[in-house]
């Protein structure tokens, strides 16, 4: 039972500096969140070690009963969170409850639809080097250059074109809301299954601040670690016609042992999920997120030639548009780094600049909605960035401004 800092000091030493660093510095990685010190308990618990292929009541080994209530618990909560007809909450990551959801439905070579990368799509909605990318024919949607917006008028001509047996909706840098419903019409009309993908709006969906996509989608699958706030994994929602192709895809079709110390961290956010104080919060982060776009529009700010994709935000992230300014997106990082705000560059639309150095950045909002940013707090958060990106700033005084916000919302006291 030795203590992790004596047993491994040098692991002991940089997870307390991550830890410094989660505290001292604010957090603007739209995919990002901070786990409740409850989830991180029981994801920390002995059921780490404890092996239960199969799902409950009908597993491949001993000893599962109380690893059988942990995940009964999080599928009833989860299915009742959204209003799945079935969920299965095995898979390790969203990665992996992507691949599963597709190796269920599809065969090697079926043609799938899915948002461009460069446009917000993810990895695994058909990139060229990902395993979508490699096993099914991808016919790859786009915004719409003038209104940034998801053209479903494109969607459809593509569909009719390429006749896919799959269509995902989904993203993981676009600052709108997806119209399911005209999903699932074009879907329906090519004979195509509809995947959601709602892996970043998914704690928007449970406040009841976004549309859910259960009602509309053959399949949805989440993150439970983004705006949903729990530990890192992944889920897949379904309708009961689907349930047993999907369970048997997750396992044994794509995984060995589930991680049943995580799925009880999943069955505890779910719970939070649920909760009033889990809706105001994801309001404040949509609140945040509205407060930044707007301040990224005014003039003072356009005079350095940055804007912001599709003018606005429904959602908890904003997209900067950089193509204008002399900033590229990697410079727009080191500077908001060197002030202590932590964000991610983000290639555009039609970016001129190169993969790895971009002309974009996504800022988000959960993480310090979940540390308690109320809206004068985000008024000073765009403030700083505002500067940031600016030709000339004052690095030392913004930096002065960062910290004394992330003093006026500890995060982890005790810890
Ligand atoms: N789906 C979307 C839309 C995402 O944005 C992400 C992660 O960023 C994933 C899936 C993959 O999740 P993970 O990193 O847990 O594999």
């Amino acid at each position: 039972n030795t203590p992790l800092h004596e047993l491994d000091p040098d692991v002991a030493a940089a997870v307390d500096a991550e830890l410094h660093r989660q505290q001292s510095t604010l957090e603007m990685i739209a995919s990002e969140n901070f786990a409740p010190v409850a989830v991180m308990e029981a994801q920390g618990s002995v059921l780490t070690n404890k092996y239960a292929e199969g799902y409950p009541g009908r597993r491949y080994y001993g000893g599962c009963e109380h690893v059988d209530v942990v995940e009964q618990i999080a599928i009833d909560r989860i299915k009742e969170l959204f209003g799945a007809e079935h969920a299965n909450v095995q898979p390790h990551s969203g990665a992996q409850a992507n691949a599963a959801a597709m190796f269920a439905l599809l065969k090697p070579g079926d043609t799938i639809m899915g948002l461009n990368l460069a446009h917000g799509g993810h990895l695994t909605h058909g990139m060229k080097i990902n395993f979508s990318g490699k096993l099914y024919n991808v016919v790859a949607y786009h915004v719409d250059d003038a209104t940034g917006q998801v053209d479903m008028a494109e969607v459809e001509r593509l569909a009719k074109e390429s006749k896919p047996r799959l269509i995902v909706a989904g993203w993981s840098a676009y600052p709108r809301q997806l119209d399911f419903a005209a999903f699932r019409r074009i879907a329906d009309e090519v004979g195509a299954y509809l995947m959601v993908d709602m892996a970043h709006f998914a704690g928007l969906v449970a406040a009841g601040l976004h549309p859910n996509p259960v009602p509309h989608a053959h399949v949805v699958t989440t993150t439970t670690h983004k705006t949903l706030g729990g530990p890192r994994g992944g889920v897949i929602l379904c309708t009961a016609e689907l349930a047993k192709k999907i369970n048997s895809a997750v396992f044994p079709g794509q995984q060995g042992g589930p991680l049943e110390h995580v799925i009880a961290a999943k069955a505890v956010s779910f719970k939070v999920a649920a909760s009033e104080e889990f809706k105001e919060r994801q309001q404040r982060t949509l609140d945040g997120a509205k407060i930044i776009a707007e301040r990224l529009v005014q003039d003072d700010v356009r005079q350095a030639g940055v804007s912001v994709l599709s003018g606005g935000t429904d959602v908890h992230l904003v997209l900067v548009d950089l193509r204008h300014s002399e900033l590229d997106g990697q410079q727009a990082e080191d500077r908001l780094h060197e002030v202590g705000i932590t964000v991610n560059r983000n290639a555009v639309p039609n970016d001129p600049r190169p993969p790895m150095v971009t002309s974009g950045l996504r800022i988000g909002t959960p993480a310090l909605a979940t540390r308690g940013f109320q809206a004068e707090d985000f008024r000073e958060v765009a403030d700083v960035i505002a500067e940031v990106l600016k030709p000339s700033y004052d690095a030392q005084a913004l930096k002065g401004r960062v910290s004394a916000l992330a003093a006026k919302h500890p995060l982890y006291p005790g810890l």
